[in-house]
């Protein structure tokens, strides 16, 4: 009931939840009740959460923030949402999101950007949460739900971490099942959860990951126990401070707190050692060439015929096809495709999509290479804190947009685990990020060093 309270308050203005299930919410929370009752209950129970609109719900409307799902209410429950509901936990509502996860400020959405609860201390700007799940943090770091949902395709839920002073972590490629989830770009998309605490984040993924015959790339492997790895001694452990994400126009107090960081762990215990990681800088271009592909195939399946909008003035098949799409995807999302469709045809696709797999590919090699002389890798996880919403520099260049995910899209093309932990504030007093990195599969020891820096 806090929490509902909470949300009647506040929704209005940051515009964090696109949809509340409160009759869904109490229902789950009584059941939670009765079970703690008889002294039982299980590792989320009662836990009231809010779930990334692009999480298909059963019987809940689902529309990934895009016009052209505005009406889809799913027949079935994505794996990671049917898992936290098996675990206890209850939900409060359908979570604010860029349009198919394609943003970095949450201003994609159709139905209208959030407000990240965050304000600097010197003016009254409104200010971005990040994206694409801006609702998600938002959510979390105004206490309008306990933990949230969140899906990372190149930095979706590290880069809203950071700017609301919240935890994020995308765990391994394949951890989470995407059974359920709307696609963006399949090789990258992978669930995770947005929380207050590190702790809590390893709580959300032992629910949350899972192998699932319903995703073809989901792995067969066990899942720990995530909280065993917290305030573990990092005594011995080698951080890797790759040369490479020294970059050129980044503020110096980003710089400043990846020091602070390198001191913390220095002084925990861990050796710091600098690796190198040589195609960083082809990682930016490499990302939005794969992604846009991957994103123009799996969009290709809204034509207005089997579910999301129909355009009703169209009489014939091509019309409805033109129509619905032209109505029915944002600016950005039609961006996307255009660049996807481009890279993928016949004139174009071994000079950048076949270009762009060798590259990533070489991404990758970097970070086998550099793990050979470290355990994780430290970096900053965003480049600036939070930015102005509707900033026009980055509303007229996407580029500049895009640049947002410079320190985030790499282990999305490598498939590795990372995790955003606030780590202090900037002179604003808006929070900032740093960055864990694991080898694949051992989130354990990114959260043993996330909760070093927490
Ligand atoms: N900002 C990136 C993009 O727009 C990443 C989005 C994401 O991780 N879903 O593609």
């Amino acid at each position: 009931e806090a929490f509902i309270g909470a949300i009647e308050h506040s929704n209005g203005a940051l515009n964090a939840y696109v949809e509340t299930t409160f009759d869904k919410a109490r229902a789950q929370a009584k059941a939670s009740d009765e079970l703690l009752a008889k002294g039982e209950g299980r590792a989320l129970e009662g836990a009231p959460l809010g779930i990334k609109d692009l999480y298909c719900t059963e019987g809940v409307r689902t529309t990934a923030c895009s016009k052209i799902l505005g009406n889809f209410v799913p027949t079935y429950e994505s794996t990671v949402t049917a898992n936290l509901w098996q675990g206890g936990a209850v939900m409060l509502g359908k979570l604010n999101m860029d349009e198919f996860a394609m943003g970095s400020s949450n201003e994609t959405s159709h139905w209208g950007p959030v407000v990240n609860p965050w304000k600097a201390k010197d003016s009254n700007q409104a200010l971005t949460p990040g994206g694409s799940s801006g609702g998600s943090a938002a959510a979390v770091a105004a206490d309008l739900c306990l933990a949230a949902t969140a899906s990372d395709t190149g930095g979706s839920i590290r880069q809203p971490a950071a700017f609301t002073g919240t935890v994020g972590i995308k765990p391994t490629y394949g951890r989470a099942s995407r059974f359920g989830m709307v696609a963006f770009a399949s090789s990258l998309d992978q669930a995770g959860p947005i929380t207050k605490t590190v702790e809590d984040a390893a709580i959300m993924l032992n629910v949350m990951c899972s192998h699932d015959v319903k995703d073809s790339t989901s792995l067969d492997i066990e899942v720990p126990d995530f909280t065993q790895f917290i305030g573990k001694s990092v005594k011995g452990l080698r951080i890797g401070i790759p040369d490479e994400y020294r970059l050129d126009g980044i503020p110096a107090e980003i710089d400043a707190l990846w020091e602070q960081g390198i001191a913390w762990l220095k002084d925990a215990g861990a050796e710091i050692v600098r690796i190198t990681l040589p195609h960083t800088k082809y990682a930016l271009p490499c990302y939005y060439i794969v992604a846009p592909a991957e994103a123009s195939s799996n969009l290709a399946r809204y034509d207005g015929m089997r579910f999301g909008y129909r355009d009703p003035e169209a009489t014939s098949l091509t019309d409805t096809y033109e129509l619905s799409r032209s109505e029915g995807f944002g600016k950005e999302v039609k961006r996307r495709i255009m660049i996807g469709t481009y890279v993928l045809s016949a004139g174009f696709y071994d000079a950048y999509y076949v270009k762009a797999l060798k590259v990533r590919r070489k991404i990758a090699d970097d970070f086998t290479e550099a793990f050979k002389s470290c355990d994780v890798i430290l970096t900053p996880a965003t480049p600036s804190s939070a930015f102005a919403l509707g900033d026009e520099k980055k509303a007229a260049d996407p580029v500049s947009m895009y640049l947002n995910d410079v320190f985030t899209v790499t282990t999305n093309l490598a498939g590795l685990p990372g995790l955003s932990v606030p780590a202090g504030l900037d002179q604003h007093g808006l929070p900032l990020g740093l960055q864990v990195i694991g080898k694949a599969l051992d989130e354990g020891t990114v959260l043993t060093i996330a909760s070093v820096l927490e």
